[in-house]
């Protein structure tokens, strides 16, 4: 059985604030939220990122993830969103169970965008990049 925190939450042994589910997925609003209404959609199998979805998972995911985005926007009225997740530690993840973060945003919020995320663009240039992926 998963130990991770977000397969407990699935089994009920942890508490959340609920606010979509179907057979598949979860969705709960983050314990530290980042913004107004900050929500992560979990897949109840338990995979750590998205290489480990198949294809009809990570279909069925994608749907969901904009099903709880609609839900939010009914709810909350938010003026955009940011949606993404975090995939590896070097990206960012903590918790080792895949999981989108919607980020409701609201004009005059103070947050970024993805752009945000990072700025560091090595010392290769675009082309010299390029070139590699036409090997
Ligand atoms: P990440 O850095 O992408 O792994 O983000 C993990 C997210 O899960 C963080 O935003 C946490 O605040 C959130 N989180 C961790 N534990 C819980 C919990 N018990 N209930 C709701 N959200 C949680
Ligand atoms: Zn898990």
């Amino acid at each position: 059985m998963e130990t991770c925190i977000f397969c407990k939450i699935i089994r009920e042994e942890i508490p959340c604030h609920k606010i979509y589910e179907d057979k598949d997925s979860l969705a709960f609003l983050d314990i530290k939220p980042h913004a107004l209404g900050h929500t992560v959609v979990i897949p109840k199998n338990h995979v750590e990122t998205v290489f480990e979805l198949s294809e009809w998972e990570a279909q069925e995911l994608m749907i969901d993830v904009i099903t709880v985005m609609n839900r939010i926007k009914t709810v909350l009225a938010p003026d955009g969103f940011n949606v993404g997740w975090n995939h590896h530690p070097a990206g960012g993840q903590v918790v080792p169970h895949l999981h989108f973060h919607i980020f409701p945003r609201y004009e005059g919020d103070g947050g970024g965008s993805m752009h945000s995320i990072i700025k560091s663009p090595g010392e290769k240039s675009v082309t010299e990049i390029a070139a590699l992926f036409q090997k």
